[in-house]
């Protein structure tokens, strides 16, 4: 029996970590403040200080939090339009609908699979009250070709930024971090993602002062001051040991970043000496972009039949997206059919997620790619 290959190991980055995670938790155990406790502050500076463009970040308590407390403080509701991306985490578009507003899909790149700005300004309406895009698998959405004239008609942009920590794009000749760009960055710290805690947490982040005070209110019940609410809000808070958690994380994450990036050049350079790339596309970056490569994935020809054998081989692989969001059952009252986003729809059916994280040897995506060669019947 061969070994399986996961898409995801934390073992291994636990391994690397675990005194200085002890070590963070004991401190937590011995103080016993375990809501917005020190570190829970401690953690928001350090993410402001690292992200840059002079944000202030709010922590809360998961990446759908964060997405939905972010519309809450843009007053969005019924009546109202959010321009967003029809090939993302449900998340997005339910942040959206549970308010009481309409998500407006706007088709995908088919190089880069992040929301294609050029088509943004065309979605515009006198409802539209923000644009939500997301910086898919890691890689930031060109938002500079559309922030000016979405700036002059008020029309604020809310990074889902979920997949994205600590990944840049140069803007202007600077390098400017994903969540730093927009009025509002939103952040997930499922353990999955490539900062991730050991449980749901989310951040927030912006650039504007009274939206960071609105922003605490509304994640205490709206309290200003224990007992007296300015407005309803919600319990949504980042406790205190997985501040810590993400804290230690936080220390590592610029290293672990820059190994996913070597991981991801390993496998470009097999598929090309494996002769592959005429059936797998590896993913594109855009000039200027630090991809950090939250998820690696290609496009591959016969896409189910390639991750059915990988399986057999023990090699594990996802599919993300499955179904883009305008189709999904739940939003069947948009009204949307079969060919409204296109590109979305064939990403749906032809992309694959491999494994991809800091630790995944060499030796390993030899063994993925040499599978897929023998899918391809290529000689090995
Ligand atoms: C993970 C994710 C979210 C939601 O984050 P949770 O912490 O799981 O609530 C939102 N948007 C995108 C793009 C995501 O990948």
């Amino acid at each position: 029996m061969k070994t399986t290959i996961p898409t995801l190991d934390l073992t291994r980055n636990y391994a690397r970590i675990k005194g200085e995670i002890k070590e963070a938790l004991e401190e937590v155990l011995e103080g016993q403040h375990f809501i917005l406790g020190p570190e829970v502050g401690k953690f928001e500076e350090e993410c402001a200080r690292y992200l840059g463009g002079g944000v202030s970040a709010v922590s809360c308590a998961s990446g759908t939090d964060a997405l939905f407390l972010a519309l809450m403080a843009l007053d969005i509701g019924e009546g109202d339009e959010v321009i967003t991306t029809p090939y993302s985490f449900f998340a997005t578009a339910s942040c959206i609908t549970r308010l009481g507003a309409t998500p407006v899909f706007v088709d995908v790149d088919p190089r880069t699979y992040n929301v294609d700005c050029e088509r943004v300004l065309n979605a515009v309406t006198p409802r539209t009250k923000a644009f939500l895009p997301v910086h898919i698998f890691g890689q930031m959405a060109p938002l500079e070709e559309v922030a000016d004239q979405l700036a002059s008609r008020g029309i604020p942009i809310v990074e889902d930024a979920a997949q994205a920590f600590g990944s840049w794009r140069s803007i202007d000749g600077k390098p400017m971090r994903a969540g730093a760009v927009g009025t509002l960055g939103c952040f997930s710290f499922f353990p999955t993602k490539n900062l991730g805690g050991y449980g749901d947490g989310g951040l927030i982040t912006t650039t504007d002062r009274k939206l960071a005070d609105r922003l605490k209110k509304l994640r205490v019940h709206g309290a200003g001051k224990t007992y007296y609410h300015d407005e309803v809000g919600l319990n949504s808070r980042l406790d205190t040991l997985q501040a810590a958690i993400l804290r230690v994380k936080l220390r590592h994450l610029e290293e672990w970043n820059e190994e996913r990036r070597r991981v991801s050049g390993r496998y470009s350079a097999l598929f090309a000496e494996y002769g592959l790339l005429d059936a797998i596309t590896p993913p594109a970056e855009l000039q200027g972009n630090y991809h950090i490569y939250h998820q690696y994935v290609v496009k591959a020809r016969r896409r189910d039949e390639l991750q059915h054998f990988l399986d057999e081989e023990g090699i594990v692989s996802r599919i993300y997206y499955p179904v883009s969001l305008h189709l999904q059952r739940c939003f069947s009252f948009l009204g949307h059919k079969e060919g409204d986003f296109p590109v979305s729809e064939q990403l749906s059916r032809e992309t694959l997620a491999l494994p991809v994280f800091p630790e995944l040897t060499m030796e390993e995506q030899r063994r993925i790619v040499s599978a897929a060669a023998e899918f391809y019947g290529k000689n090995v």
